[in-house]
């Protein structure tokens, strides 16, 4: 049976154009559908732009394996694609004596995970190389870097879009169905572009929507329930001038990274996310935040002025629960997972899936038959 379409990436955030520029560049017939008016505005735009060097995530894991190779793999494609970004570097730092200990601790997983370059620093060092921090110690990533996600977006897209690919923007799919015995997928795209178009490979790159779309095709799977959990980030930035040259971390807190400070590639500084648990997407920072910022940042950063912090922007981590328990990890769920031939789902793409884009391209690349 004719189909529409070999492959439909459902998303154009920067996993799903990843994937759609890879396939097509691999000779796939791809068309990708977006629910959104332009591409890339969710979690794809609502993120600290870091180049992560691959130092926390537990060995084994996905986010280990695919954070090291998208980082190597995205700084070849930012030079050979002239996409800006920088190799700033950051530090990662103790403020208390238990957290001293943790900084060996996180060297330790980084070396294991393939980060050869990250060094312990005693405090004077760290304090020499950023005069206006303040720790006890610290852990230098060199390999640590920031990226114009947008700008990286634009050239996936026509990456992508120069080998055949299609972009449907105002295109949300509502749902899917698949007919066992031609093995041919249905997707019924609702709103201004409402139309079902076939095809027998769906890549579910939709981010917060991908368990929502996924799970009445896996009901009929044994597959376990995979859930959607939400956890904000806010951002505040900073008035004035970035005190730092480098990205400054506190050591991981539960759920994220700490409010740490980022550099954009325009040298506006601003601080976060931190981790708030929300029900629902939405995107306004409550100003009253702030005062967690300013105890946050002052453990690091004692020069931080009064009333330099102004609300910016905030993403939602887009995490999930298996069978009702938070899984940690990415989740690139293939027919080797669910039985169904042509179906490949992307859940619980958080950070660093912005540093990994084109790492997970690879990999779902390979999980699909010639
Ligand atoms: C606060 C925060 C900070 C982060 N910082 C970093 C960082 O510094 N470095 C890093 O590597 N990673 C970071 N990340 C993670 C990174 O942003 C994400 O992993 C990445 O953007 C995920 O991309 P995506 O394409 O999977 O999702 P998205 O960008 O959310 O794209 C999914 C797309 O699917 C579309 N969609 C949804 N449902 C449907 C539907 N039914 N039909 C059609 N389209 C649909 C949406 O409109 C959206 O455009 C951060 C994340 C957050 C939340």
């Amino acid at each position: 049976m004719d189909t529409d379409c070999e492959c439909i990436v459902i998303g154009a955030g920067v996993v799903g154009l990843a994937i759609a520029a890879k396939l097509a560049a691999a000779g796939r017939d791809v068309l990708v559908l977006e629910g959104e008016a332009h591409f890339g505005t969710i979690t794809s735009a609502r993120n600290s732009e870091v180049i992560h060097a691959g130092i926390y995530y537990p060995a084994g894991s996905l986010k280990a394996r695919l954070c090291v190779e998208g980082r190597d793999a995205l700084y070849r494609y930012c030079a050979d694609h002239q996409i800006e970004h920088a190799q700033c570097g950051k530090l990662i730092v103790a403020t208390s004596t238990s957290q001293l200990e943790q900084l060996e601790s996180i060297q330790q997983r980084a070396l294991v995970n393939g980060v050869s370059d990250i060094r312990l620093l005693a405090a004077e060092e760290a304090m020499s190389m950023e005069p206006q921090l303040k720790c006890l110690g610290a852990l230098h990533s060199p390999s640590t870097g920031i990226i114009d996600t947008h700008g990286l977006m634009l050239s996936l897209l026509g990456e992508g879009e120069r080998f055949g690919a299609a972009l449907a923007t105002h295109s949300p799919v509502a749902s899917m169905s698949h007919d066992v015995a031609s093995g041919v997928y249905t997707v019924n795209v609702v709103g201004e572009n409402a139309m079902s178009l076939t095809t027998r490979h769906v890549i579910n790159a939709a981010g917060h929507g991908a368990c929502a779309l996924a799970a009445p095709l896996l009901a009929s799977t044994s597959q376990a329930k995979v859930t959607p959990v939400l956890s904000k980030g806010n951002y505040f930035r900073l008035s004035g001038k970035a005190p730092f040259s480098r990205l400054i971390y506190p050591v991981p807190e539960q759920g994220g990274l700490g409010v740490h400070i980022t550099i954009d590639l325009g040298g506006q500084a601003r601080f976060g996310p931190d981790v708030e648990p929300v029900n629902e997407e939405n995107y306004s920072v409550d100003p009253a935040r702030s005062a967690g910022f300013y105890a946050a940042v002052r453990e690091y950063w004692p020069g931080l002025p009064d009333d330099s912090l102004a609300p910016d922007y905030a993403g939602i981590r887009p995490k999930i629960e298996v069978d009702g328990e938070l899984y940690t990890d990415f989740m690139i769920q293939s027919p080797a997972d669910h039985g169904m031939p042509g179906l490949i789902n992307l859940f619980g793409v958080e950070s660093p899936g912005l540093t990994a884009c084109l790492a997970i391209a690879d990999d779902v690349h390979r999980l699909m038959p010639d």
